[in-house]
């Protein structure tokens, strides 16, 4: 498949974690396929690949690995 942002010939199926707010939790999906352009790296899912993330979005499944994030609050520079 030709990119549609940037008309490189072909791009590549690889596989990419997603992340996503939940009210006030932050899931992650792993070993999502997706179709990337190599050379301006943008995404391009599949109909099937969007519905899985849907269905398990709005149906959580017990989850494979749990990790800490660090959250920091934004602080404007100092002029
Ligand atoms: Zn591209």
């Amino acid at each position: 498949m030709k990119c549609g942002a940037c008309n490189y010939p072909k791009v590549e199926q690889v596989t990419t974690t997603m992340d996503k707010w939940q009210g006030n939790q932050l899931i992650a999906i792993k070993c999502v396929p997706v179709e990337r352009c190599p050379q301006c790296v943008e995404e391009y899912f599949s109909p099937e690949v969007l519905r899985a993330l849907e269905r398990l979005i709005d149906a959580p499944h017990e989850p494979v690995d749990q990790i800490a994030v660090p959250i920091f609050k934004y602080q404007p520079l100092v002029a």
